[in-house]
């Protein structure tokens, strides 16, 4: 078998830990005779394996008491929609910070339902930025604010959680949760699809404080309401077993490892180092401002973008694979989440500074 160093901007790497341990037990969960993906999700079973999950979660982040955590389907698409439906209340509009591929489609699911305020618009530097935090006006009279701390696709993260007072922060974290510690509490709503930092696609996950649930509209489908999830503890009809399962075997690695605090300081390492390493050369640069760059993923590009499929090709020997940019940036893109091991930079960085060499 030959486990490759998978850079996939999503889904992504899971720890090989995790992977052996589903395999161990996949035909027979803990002597109940049959497969996690066979079970009740009503069974006593399967009860204690999604209690396990969400209480290991709530420990890792330190969530509040006064908040629920939702286990849905629809990938983080779907939260575009559920935001403004379940927040909107009687409000006309929202506030919105466009700053990469993500938000700009979160704005235009949130326009179907509401006046849509762009606070900031990184567009122009074509999002290799973020606003100044100084910068930033918030409408009070907005019924939440809704930033992407991540952009997944340009690789630029947030250096700060925005105030916005006593109006609900939403935050989609499909490509940075769990990858530091953050204060919940500062978030009226976090959300995030599950398959770049917790497991399998299928699962989405929502952090919600529970004076945020149950205002959605009547004539909205129960499915797109908290509150029919909340109430039902994300059992109101089935939910993805099976990706809620290994997203526990994730959380259970997780907090083996140390918790947010240890992972934190293990992910601020291996983006420094690649970083570095495409700093110290005129033959890598990235375009991404110093002060914003992600941790979660790692643009660069070329000097001579006609060597990019040779790279690939030669990345691809040393089991370096998925490194190719968004299809809307180009260039490489290398996705290092948590289950991305220091290893795999290391040998990038290697192959990198041999590419070079050969070909510069
Ligand atoms: C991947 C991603 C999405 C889309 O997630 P789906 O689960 O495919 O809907 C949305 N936002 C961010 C920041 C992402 O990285």
């Amino acid at each position: 078998m030959n486990r490759v160093f998978n850079f996939s901007a999503g889904p992504a790497t899971l720890p090989t830990a995790v992977l052996e341990r589903a395999r161990d037990e996949m035909l027979d969960w803990n002597g109940s005779g049959m497969s996690v993906m066979e079970m009740s999700h009503r069974g006593k079973d399967y009860m204690s394996i999604a209690a396990k999950a969400e209480a290991d979660l709530r420990e890792l982040m330190a969530i509040p008491d006064n908040y629920k955590v939702l286990f849905l389907q629809g990938g983080a698409s779907s939260q575009f929609a559920m935001v403004p439906i379940n927040l909107l209340g009687d409000k006309k509009s929202a506030d919105y910070l466009l700053t990469g591929q993500w938000s700009k489609k979160a704005i235009a699911e949130a326009k179907r339902y509401c006046d849509v305020n762009i606070v900031a618009d990184t567009s122009d530097s074509k999002f290799t930025t973020v606003p100044a935090e100084a910068d930033l006006k918030f409408n009070p009279d907005a019924a939440y604010v809704h930033y992407t701390p991540n952009e997944t696709i340009v690789g630029v993260e947030f250096p700060y959680i925005p105030d916005t007072g006593d109006v609900p922060l939403v935050a989609d974290m499909s490509s940075t949760i769990l990858s530091r510690q953050i204060d919940v509490s500062k978030f009226g709503l976090i959300y995030a699809g599950a398959q770049k930092n917790i497991g399998p696609a299928g699962l989405t996950i929502v952090i919600v404080r529970e004076d945020l649930i149950g205002n959605a509209k009547d004539n909205m489908p129960a499915m797109f309401d908290y509150k029919t999830h909340a109430d039902n503890d994300s059992m109101y009809n089935t939910p993805p077993t099976y990706g809620w399962y290994l997203a526990g075997l994730v959380f259970e690695w997780l907090k083996e490892k140390g918790g947010l605090a240890a992972i934190e300081k293990i992910n601020e390492k291996k983006a420094a180092k690649l970083y570095a390493a495409i700093e110290a050369s005129d033959f890598y640069s990235s375009p991404i401002d110093k002060n914003c760059r992600s941790w979660m993923n790692v643009p660069f590009v070329l000097a001579n973008a006609e060597l990019d499929a040779k790279f690939l090709e030669e990345a691809a020997k040393k089991n370096l694979v998925t490194l190719k940019g968004h299809r809307s940036v180009g260039g490489m893109r290398a996705s290092i989440y948590n289950a991305m091991p220091a290893e795999g930079i290391d040998v990038l960085v290697a192959f990198m500074a041999e590419f070079e060499k050969a070909h510069a």
